[in-house]
């Protein structure tokens, strides 16, 4: 069995992180991770300083992944959710719905999960900061 953590931000690129990037292997090993996911908000980490880190982490026995965590929303702006993205090569942008995310992620091979369908949103319109219910449809 292998343990990854699949929903992991850095300092570097998303504002909502405190861990600098330096730190998330120590981190891993210290949790004895296999391996985790780099998921920036609205960003895939560019390719020549992912490779840097995942040579780094290799080195000490860490898997690591480059996604990205995409937040999708209506034609009118509203939340329809956040999405982890894998195996998609590129940065893609914020203005997609959810149903255009999964056939856009699809078509380029790439594999999209529902990050936290069910947690709650802190005074938000929406009951769910994720996607919620949409992950049903
Ligand atoms: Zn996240």
């Amino acid at each position: 069995m292998s343990i990854f953590d699949l929903h992991v931000h850095t300092r570097r690129y998303s504002g909502c992180s405190f861990i600098q990037y330096e730190e998330i292997i120590d981190q891993a090993v210290s949790a004895r991770l296999d391996g985790l996911a780099l998921t920036e908000h609205g960003m895939r980490w560019p390719d020549e300083q992912f490779e840097n880190l995942r040579l780094a982490a290799s080195a000490r026995g860490i898997v690591l992944i480059n996604g990205q965590e995409i937040h999708a929303r209506d034609a009118r702006g509203r939340s329809e959710g956040e999405y982890l993205i894998f195996g998609v090569n590129r940065s893609m942008t914020k203005e997609k719905t959810a149903s255009e995310l999964v056939e856009v992620v699809h078509d380029e091979g790439g594999i999209i999960i529902a990050a936290h369908p069910y947690k709650l949103s802190r005074g938000g319109r929406s009951r769910y900061y994720g996607a919620g219910d949409l992950i049903y449809t």
